[in-house]
């Protein structure tokens, strides 16, 4: 069960204080609380766990300082959307907001190579009125004699360059927990002139100590990626991982799934999913369709198969979309063969505010018919 508490809820209250005897006298029940602290108010939720089908719904609710109170299904208690579950569905960093709702596009390096690629794909997405990217730093290989990333060597450069083009957020994989606090300090000691959204690769999406660490500290979102060879019930909870540690900025990231039925794609892309993981949780969606297609190829029509894939997650809804692009992809140390060309970051935003659009108007078609 889920206790919503008004916004702002004095703890120091006589009304908070009955609350919390009526909680301290429940037997087998542990209860766990969760603050977010916002710029315009407080919100806090009480989870209760154990056996609680025996608590009387309404008399919680009777309690002045409750907002609502919700059961929930035992599966992604945090995550998982409930009935009569009227929690927000978004959140917000450093100036961007995420939710269900929302959009935004995360177009960027696979790998930091060099500062030149850095400074030229930030410039350009300023340019196309962007403020988000990804950059890889950190890299889980296959094999273990390919590049690994430049690691912690490569972030002061790629966070001063993000301050000078005004980028807000960057998504990047850690594969370790060291790596969130090489990022903690990299970021400090460049001022904090942007945002970190940790990433976790499909290959660690079920490394439960890496999600409890980085579910445990809340200065960070996460991207969390489906695992490419488990169940989206598996993926799902390991997303619920981080919620059950305290983090709960978490956005779910589709990006196909490893199987030779997929073929000649890298992967076979499953963005028909995108409203099946806003119909389980509150998450936002993203959509990686250079990991899903994996080529640069294109069809009769002369549009590539990483725009077609990525407009069919949009037109279903999707809130984000991380794509690899590469000045010069001859020479990229990670998937140069996926990235998209500088010169088709245009073309690529503008595809993706038609899809955009048609989602849009699907859903007004919706409600004329409803
Ligand atoms: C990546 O986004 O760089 C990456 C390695 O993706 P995935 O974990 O989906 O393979
Ligand atoms: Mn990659």
């Amino acid at each position: 069960m889920i206790i919503i508490l008004k916004p702002d809820a004095d703890k120091t209250s006589n009304e908070y204080k009955s609350l919390q005897t009526y909680l301290d006298n429940l037997n087998d029940i542990t209860i766990r609380m969760h603050e977010e602290i916002g710029e315009q108010q407080r919100l806090t939720e009480l989870y209760l766990v154990g056996n609680t089908a025996a608590l009387d719904i309404s008399q919680i609710n009777n309690f002045s300082v409750v907002e609502r109170a919700v059961r929930v299904s035992r599966e992604y208690r945090v995550l998982g959307r409930h009935s009569e579950d009227v929690r927000d569905s978004h959140f917000d960093y450093n100036g961007v907001r995420f939710g269900q709702d929302e959009f935004n596009i995360f177009a960027g390096l696979c790998a930091v190579d060099t500062r030149e690629h850095v400074e030229e794909m930030m410039r350009a997405i300023k340019d196309l009125g962007l403020n988000c990217t990804r950059m890889g730093a950190y890299k889980p290989r296959t094999n273990p004699y390919s590049f690994q990333g430049f690691g912690k060597k490569c972030l002061p450069y790629v966070f001063e360059l993000a301050g000078k083009y005004d980028i807000k957020v960057i998504s990047m994989e850690i594969t370790h927990d060291v790596h969130i606090e090489e990022i903690s300090y990299a970021l400090e000691k460049a001022g904090n002139p942007t945002g970190v959204m940790l990433q976790i690769g499909t290959r660690n999406t079920q490394n439960f100590e890496l999600l409890k660490a980085v579910g445990r500290q809340r200065l960070f979102p996460v991207l969390i990626k489906r695992g490419f060879g488990i169940t989206l019930e598996e993926s799902l909870n390991a997303a619920e991982y981080l919620a059950s540690e305290g983090n709960h900025n978490v956005v779910f990231c589709l990006r196909g799934m490893k199987t030779n039925m997929g073929d000649p794609h890298r992967n076979l892309v499953d963005f028909a999913h995108v409203p099946v993981v806003k119909r389980l949780t509150h998450m936002p969606v993203c959509i990686d369709p250079s990991h899903s297609v994996g080529s640069r190829e294109r069809g009769p029509d002369g549009m590539l198969d990483v725009m077609h894939a990525a407009t069919q997650g949009v037109i279903a809804g999707a809130n984000m979309v991380l794509a690899d692009f590469h000045p010069d992809p001859e020479t990229a140390l990670v998937d140069g063969p996926q990235a998209l060309l500088m010169g088709e970051l245009e073309w690529f935003v503008e595809d993706l505010a038609i899809a955009r659009k048609a989602f849009l108007e699907r859903k007004k078609c919706y409600n004329k018919y409803n």
